[in-house]
Parts: C-alpha cells; structure tokens; sequence
C-alpha cells in the first residue's frame, strides 16, 4: 500500500526560511498525494516478476566525476559501496571501474540521464538540457529550470511523468519489457521511469527537490556582494535528507515479503550534485564528505536488505554517473544570468531581438523571436524567421526555420563582437569560447551539425577550429556536440549554441557560467566535466570477464548511450544461478 501525505510545499518552502508557514503564501500550493506511483497495472494471474533473466541494481549518483568515486573506493573510504560490490576489502575481484566512460554534451543532469535511460544521443531523444525551446509547440521544455526559478515541473516529474512526456523514444525500461513482458522494474526517484512498475520517491525528498530552489534564491540575494552571509550557508543536512529518504523508502517497499524483489531496481541519489552547487567548501571536498557520511551508510542500509531478501547474491550492480562538476566564482560578473544591465538577455536585446520572457509558460499572445535556454557552461539561443511575426510585436511561426542569413547570422556577429570588444555589453566582453551556428533546417529533417562562427558570416567546422585552436582540457567535443546537434531533433541545441569560458580555463576567476550565482557548476566538454565513473560488477563472475564484456559493449566510443546497452545485455542473458533466489 502506497502511503499517503497531504503537504503543501508552500508551507515547506517559508518554513525553510525561517518566515513560518503562513496559509497566504502567494506560491502555488502544491499538493502531493502520493509517496509512490505504481505505474503499471498487471494482470492478477500474471507472474509477479520475471526471475529466470540475470537481475540488476542501477546506481545512478549525480554529479560525481570518476576519479573522484574510483579514488575513494580505492583508498577504502566508502566501505559500504565496495562491500555492495563484493569489493573484498580493496581487491575489486569481482567489479570493473571502467576508465573510459564520457558524459553527453551539454554534461548536465537531463540531457545525461534522458542519453543514458534511452540509449540514443539528444539530436534523436529530443532531450537537449536542463531546459530548451520545443519550436513545433512554441513551449519551453524545463525539467530542471536554470534561467528562472520554478519547482512546479521538478514536482511533475515525479507526480505526472513530465520529463517522460519531453522524451520521444522508447526507454531501456520498455525496451526491457518488450522481451520479457512479466519483467518487474522499480525506480527510486530517477526522472525518467516509462515501462517501469513503480515509482517510489518520498514527499520529503521531493519537496526537498523544490525547496533547493528556495536555497538558490537566497543565494541569489545575497550575490550583489559576491559572498554569502554566513546565516545563508546552505545547510547540508537537507540536501542529506533526499537521499536518506529515498533509500528508505525503497528498504521499506523491500520489506513487503508478499512481493518479489524487482528484476530491475534503480536508485537515484541526488544529494552529491545539489550540494555541490553550493557548497562552500568547494564540490570535491563537498562531494568526498558526502559520498562518505551520506550516501555510504544509506547504501549500506539498501545492502542489508537486499542481502536479507536473497537478491544480491548474483546480481549485477551497474553504478554511474551523469556528469562532473567545476568551481566557479559565486558572483553576479561570473555568473551569466538571465536579466539586468550585463546579461545575456541584454546583448540579445541591443542586437535588435525581442527575447521570450524566462517562465515555463508565456501567454499565447506574447510575440518573441529570439528564446534563450540556460545550462551552467552553455546556452541555446532560438531564433524565428522575422517575416512571419506580422510587425514588430507579432507572434511569430515557430513552426518555420529562420532565415539563415536575415535571422541567424547578425546575432552570431553581435555576440562574436562583443565578445571581442564589449561594444553592446562591456561586461559580456571575453566571457565566450566558443559562438556555435548552423544552416537551419525545419524542425521535422535531420539538423546539421555546428560550426564555430569566426566572424564576418564565416564559420569554421568545429574539427578544424579545434585543431587550429587547441582546447587541451575538451575532450571529444566534436563527436559529442555532433550527438547534440545533428539528428531529427538537433534543433533543440538552439541556432545559435554558446560556450563559455569555463571547462577550458584553470582557475573559477576565468570561468563563466549560464545560471544564477552558484559556487560550482557543470556543462563543458571539458574533462573535467564530462569524466564519469561506470562501474560493472557481479559476485558469480570475476573482473576480467565483466572487462571484456564491457569494454566490447563501449567499442570505440565510450559514451553515455552506451548505458541502455549494457543493461540490455546484462539483462538478456539467463541468470547464472538460480540457487540463490529467496522469491
Ligand atoms: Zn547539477
């Protein structure tokens, strides 16, 4: 039975700040009725799982580059995890740390997980970034807002599927059940679940989800003066709390011994890249603490159960992440946000564009013709073809491409200018690395991939840019923006796609970033950025084989589609043992 909770995340949110829960809160009420959604009704004579097939646990950890992860393993540090794979103390006997494993492009948490969830690159899953402009419907898609503050569609992820209905290809989940139709798959928190049975997620841990974007608003406040006030220091036990319910949760949904273990059990924790966003102390030093004090001993808890039930003794533990993270400057001249005299939106602006307002939704009527979508190290600016709006004020066809030439091609010069002189705003004056355009194409084709605009109406192809202008810490950047850029939805990625200074430079005071003020952030095809930790492990098989087996998956290019792959593999093969199956 679903436990039921009426809250109001109003309340929760003033609560936070100290003001009291005051029932005249302007803030939208939300009401979550559920603390866990069963997605799938089956049959009453159907088999409750699907237990001849190899069983998985997917870790999904948030924010944590490899090196990070592997060396705390190593160094013995989270004892939890390695006893979850089989670790041996430090000997690993049974679990491959694959050192390989890049981030999509840009490396933020929607576009990796829709990429790794579904096997195909953004230009096919539609999923571009945190948020993006939908031109067939003239809407911004926002999973996780950057350029404006709103927890309504984080809240709809969980209670109405909204990132699900953003993706426009089949999951791993229903590319699972397909072949086995009585499969029974869980998914803790992860915001993509189509073709799973149940979503299990703790009304704490979402409105926590929200209130994080209280947190920032505060930050926000305060940024004028470059440094926090010391009252404002975000406080980690919330962002602990996420996690810790969420592995509480699917323990207790563990407990019910009238239902089998799922065959498939995914768990998201979230805590290590919403604190590091923040955190003082930097996101290494944030993250090692966390990973160590949080999110190890609430692993430990998940361990203990599933090793009570029986169901660990031959299944794979596949753990990953989405992206890394990189220290920037918490200050409004770093951060490139949004409106005010020396934003982006400004440049846009003085460059002769009516830009769309930063909201989830816009009145019907509201004519625009220049959209930017954030993402911490990028940003997508869409554009309309000027001769459909019907006057300096109209509603223009989104439907219909812009006009190269016309549309496109005078703001990439603006922006590129500016960033060379400050002329429009001087404040925006060498905060760009990279100004990306293309030919458009209509929405429905295949879209190019980018160029680098390199001024007067040229562009250069980005291979070519990068050989003459080396960016020793981009790590397939052409490869990896071509997933983005090129492909049935690649328009998605914008006209016009901005990369600022920031995985390319060594130092927060040279890095720029598209949000409000934070003191990390993430999105560049730097290294740093983009390596993630895949570890594949399994008791009944010994590290050298689950090597080679992975490493003929990853073949050549060792991306984050790859995941749907290997758990479809995984999966595929009959179980080693059924011995040990307590169900
Ligand atoms: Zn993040």
């Amino acid at each position: 039975m679903a436990r039921r909770g009426f809250v109001s995340l109003a309340c929760l949110t003033l609560t936070a700040h100290s003001v009291g829960c005051m029932t005249t809160a302007k803030t939208a009420q939300l009401v979550l009725t559920d603390t866990e959604r069963t997605i799938r009704e089956r049959d009453k004579n159907a088999p409750k799982s699907s237990p001849n097939n190899a069983p998985i646990l997917f870790l999904a950890f948030d924010g944590v580059n490899r090196d990070l992860l592997y060396d705390m393993l190593e160094k013995g540090e989270l004892p939890k995890l390695t006893d979850l794979l089989s670790g041996e103390g430090k000997n690993f006997p049974h679990a491959y740390f694959d050192p390989t494993l890049l981030s999509t492009m840009p490396s933020s948490t929607m576009a990796a997980w829709t990429t790794a969830m579904t096997g195909v690159p953004p230009a096919v899953h539609g999923v571009s970034g945190n948020e993006f402009f939908i031109r067939e419907e003239s809407r911004l898609g926002a999973p996780a807002p950057v350029s404006f503050s709103d927890s309504k569609p984080t809240i709809e992820i969980y209670t109405d599927g909204y990132l699900n209905n953003l993706v426009k290809v089949p999951t791993v989940y229903e590319r699972m059940r397909q072949r086995e139709p009585n499969i029974a798959i869980w998914v803790a928190l992860h915001q993509i679940y189509s073709g799973a049975d149940r979503l299990l997620f703790a009304t704490n841990t979402v409105m926590a989800r929200a209130l994080e974007e209280g947190l920032i608003k505060i930050t926000k406040k305060t940024a004028k003066t470059a440094t926090l006030q010391d009252d404002d220091k975000p406080d980690r036990a919330m962002f602990a709390m996420l996690d810790d319910d969420v592995i509480d949760k699917v323990v207790d949904a563990l407990d019910d011994e009238d239902d089998p273990v799922p065959d498939v059990l995914t768990v998201y924790l979230t805590g290590t890249d919403l604190y590091a966003h923040v955190a003082e102390e930097g996101p290494d030093e944030a993250r090692r603490a966390y990973l160590h004090e949080v999110a190890d001993p609430a692993l430990g808890r998940l361990a203990a159960k599933l090793r009570e039930r029986g169901a660990l003794s031959d299944r794979w533990v596949v753990l990953t992440s989405d992206h890394g993270h990189t220290p920037v400057r918490h200050d409004e001249s770093h951060a490139l946000y949004t409106e005010g005299p020396d934003s982006p939106a400004r440049l846009i602006d003085k460059a002769g564009y009516r830009l769309r307002p930063f909201a989830e939704k816009v009145d019907k009527d509201k004519g625009f013709d220049a959209v930017l979508a954030e993402g911490g190290a990028t940003s997508f600016v869409y554009l309309a073809d000027r001769t459909t709006c019907g006057g300096p004020k109209g509603v223009c066809d989104w439907k219909k491409p812009p006009r190269y030439r016309e549309d496109v091609l005078p703001l990439a010069e603006a922006i590129f200018q500016n960033n060379r002189e400050g002329k429009l705003v001087p404040a925006l004056k060498g905060t760009i690395d990279l100004v990306l355009t293309r030919e458009p194409k209509p929405y429905a084709e295949d879209d190019l991939p980018f160029e680098v605009y390199v001024g007067d109406g040229r562009t250069v192809p980005l291979g070519a840019y990068l050989e003459q202008h080396p960016h020793p810490t981009y790590i397939e950047a052409e490869g990896r923006l071509r997933d983005l850029a090129a492909g049935p939805r690649g328009e998605r990625a914008g006209d016009i796609m901005l990369i600022a200074h920031n995985g390319d430079r060594d130092i927060p005071d040279e890095r720029y970033y598209f949000a409000s003020p934070y003191r990390s952030w993430h999105g560049s095809p730097s290294r740093q950025d983009s390596e993630i930790p895949l570890i594949v492990a399994n008791p009944r098989y010994m590290k050298e084989q689950i090597r080679d087996r992975v490493k003929l998956l990853l073949a050549d290019a060792p991306r984050q589609q790859k995941i749907t792959d290997l758990l479809l593999d995984l999966r595929g093969e009959p179980r080693k043992t059924t011995s040990a199956h307590a169900d």
